[in-house]
């Protein structure tokens, strides 16, 4: 029997998982499929009820459900633990054990493009749920230091006392502060929404230069004014697409035990845009 892969969410209908996975599946000749499953928050527990029913073999979490699925995992890989939030999960009859691949996923451009991060000073807009996994990947990496910048100051210095404790130094400001201190950083990345709905950019990048590193995690539009600013001052750009393949193919590998076809889901997800 084949397996059944999902990701649940809510709105999920506009996901490009199913489309990454499928493909791969395709390619492999995997007897596998990936669905879109909507669960409204509040009826978390009886949706993962209903996918034990049918023996799902994994499954992605998004928006809203991220950090309350923590309550209904029986085991929790580090990487889990350590950001407070899931977003893969494994189903092994019936034990459901969660991980986080959004922290591995962000890394792998730096990776892929040989980009350093060691000592370098990072400017992070936005304090939410996807920027503590950032926090985390900086931490690892080695950042020199973070400064957080955050519509809400109080979500900024929570999330910088949280990089402090796992040894990055941070500080945390208002986001209308950044101002212009951007030349003062090595790599700056916008892990708010805005960009999502063709918003103007968050932070003006007036003053950064050919060696600035700027990383949009939005990746719907791909070409969000951020990046469209970035590029116009000739600056190292990392898309938002490339954070996404990236934690797609971690998930891969958690559920398969294999490499993931990084090519095969690239073409897969620009097929989706
Ligand atoms: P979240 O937990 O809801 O955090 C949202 C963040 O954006 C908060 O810092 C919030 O500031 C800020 N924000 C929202 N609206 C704003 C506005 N109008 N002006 C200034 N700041 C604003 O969301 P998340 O899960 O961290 O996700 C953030 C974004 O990253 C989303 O667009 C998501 O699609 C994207 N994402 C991409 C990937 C990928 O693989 N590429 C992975 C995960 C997430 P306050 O604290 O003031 O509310």
């Amino acid at each position: 029997m084949g397996k059944t892969f999902a990701v649940i969410g809510d709105p999920i209908d506009h996901s490009l998982s199913p489309n990454i996975h499928s493909a791969v599946f395709r390619e492999l000749n995997l007897d596998c499929s990936y669905i879109a499953y909507r669960i409204p928050k509040g009826e978390l527990k009886e949706g993962i009820d209903g996918l034990k029913k049918i023996k799902i073999e994994g499954f992605n979490v998004t928006i809203p459900h991220k950090i309350e699925m923590m309550k209904y995992l029986d085991k929790i890989d580090e990487s889990c633990s350590l950001i407070g939030a899931v977003n893969t999960v494994v189903n092994m009859d019936g034990i459901l054990k969660g991980y986080n691949t959004d922290m591995d996923g962000f890394l792998e451009p730096f990776k892929k493009k040989k980009l350093n991060i060691v000592d370098t000073k990072v400017l992070l807009l936005g304090a939410g749920g996807a920027a503590r996994a950032i926090v985390a990947g900086f931490a690892k990496e080695k950042a020199k230091s973070i400064t957080i910048a955050n519509r809400t100051l109080e979500n900024a210095n929570n999330l910088s006392e949280f990089s402090k404790k796992i040894g990055l130094s941070a500080t945390g400001i208002k986001i209308e502060d950044v101002n212009n201190s951007v030349k003062d950083y090595d790599i700056i990345v916008n892990a708010t929404s805005v960009g999502l709905k063709n918003e103007p950019s968050p932070i003006s990048l007036e003053g950064i230069n050919e060696k600035t590193i700027v990383y949009d995690i939005v990746y719907m539009p791909m070409n969000t004014d951020f990046i469209k600013k970035a590029k116009e001052k000739g600056a190292i750009i990392i898309f938002g697409y490339e954070m996404l393949l990236g934690q797609a193919a971690r998930a891969f590998e958690i559920w398969h035990n294999m490499e993931a076809p990084y090519n095969a889901m690239k073409k897969a997800l620009f097929g989706g845009f």
